[in-house]
């Protein structure tokens, strides 16, 4: 069994390797926490491809959750025995983490540890999407691309809540009926056939208010075709690949339009925006309002099979690793 996954160099999912690695105590303002289970997130194959530069060699994995095992000098406010979740820190692709105290959030017991893990990345950027980059509001029509992937299955439901319309993509007819199920109210196959144009009949040539794009290469140009006037394409990830430098001109001719390229680190400034998002999407899950639906679990040592997955476009919602 391996105690993590380790990245030597960067490359294909081939790189994630499974190795025995000793874990250190934790230092001051650290907590070392045993891993209940790591999430995978898309910009773990950027990383690991070297898109987004890392000091090699490293351990993959940008949020877990689990149970706090030691705490290091000057930590408040955290003790052995709590569950905490985290996001933002890298070394989640292992049994045991050692992570900053201040980005360690408690999960309250009506929340399954996998379910903590499974929310927070993924749910703090639908979270700050919805309510601070674009604040989505009773009737506004949204478009959001990969709704069935694990921002787009949050976002479409957090959109939803808000009274929102939402107009989904998806590449599948099994993503079809999970976007729905998560409240889309159109979806669009995005492979079959020209989804600007799929949007302009939806929407009676108006246009929808705000487009979410993490897909990138593959849509950002029909994106920006598909906002009505003064409408804003939030560019927040390139699943298809990176876009090319933008003409400025682009978003003149297309109605005074607005494009922003946002970042989680932006909007989850401190720990008191961290807690506000987590503490929010929380309090949804124990409601049941929200539905965090885990795809895939795989083994800590299947690293490479849940990247390749997820690379290939057959996953859905959340992948987690268990260690
Ligand atoms: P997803 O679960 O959404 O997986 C990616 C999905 O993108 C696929 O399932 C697929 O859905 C779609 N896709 C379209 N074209 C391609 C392609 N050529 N190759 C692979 N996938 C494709 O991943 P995440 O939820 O982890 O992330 C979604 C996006 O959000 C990513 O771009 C990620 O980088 C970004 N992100 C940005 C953050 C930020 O703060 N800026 C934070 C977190 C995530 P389908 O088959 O339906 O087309």
């Amino acid at each position: 069994m391996p105690t993590a996954i380790r990245i030597e160099h960067t490359g294909g999912p081939e790189v994630l390797t499974p190795a025995d690695v000793e874990v250190p105590s934790p230092g001051p303002g650290e907590v070392l926490i045993d891993v209940a289970a790591a999430g995978v997130n898309y910009i773990d194959t950027y990383q690991r491809a070297g898109v987004y530069s890392m000091t090699l060699p490293y351990t993959p994995g940008l949020e877990g959750a689990g149970t706090i095992a030691e705490v290091g000098s000057g930590v408040t406010g955290l003790a052995p025995g709590d569950k905490v979740a985290w996001q933002g820190h890298p070394g989640a692709y292992a049994q045991r983490a050692v992570v900053p105290a201040d980005v360690a959030v408690p999960v309250p017991d009506a929340v399954p540890a996998e379910t903590a893990a499974a929310v927070m990345l993924q749910g703090v950027t639908a979270h700050y999407l919805v309510n601070s980059t674009y604040p989505v509001a009773e009737g506004d029509t949204i478009l959001v691309h990969a709704a069935a992937g694990g921002v787009g299955l949050l976002l479409t439901q957090l959109a939803t809540a808000k009274g929102a319309r939402v107009l989904g993509t998806v590449s599948t007819a099994e993503k079809e009926t999970l976007a729905r199920r998560a409240g889309a109210d159109e979806v669009i196959r995005y492979t079959d056939r020209d989804f600007a144009e799929a949007v302009d009949e939806l929407t009676g040539g108006e246009g929808v208010n705000v487009v979410y794009d993490g897909v990138g290469a593959s849509t950002y140009e029909a994106s920006l075709r598909c906002l009505r006037r003064r409408g804003m394409l939030v560019l927040f990830g390139a699943s298809s690949g990176p876009v090319p430098p933008i003409d400025p001109q682009v978003l003149n001719s297309g109605g005074s339009l607005y494009l922003t390229r946002p970042t989680a680190a932006d909007y989850v400034t401190s720990r008191d925006e961290l807690i506000w998002r987590t503490g929010e999407l929380f309090s949804a899950v124990a409601a049941g309002t929200l539905d965090v639906r885990v795809g895939a679990r795989y083994p800590l040592a299947d690293a490479r099979t849940a990247h390749e997955d997820l690379e290939g476009r057959r996953t859905t919602g959340k992948v987690l690793l268990v260690p």
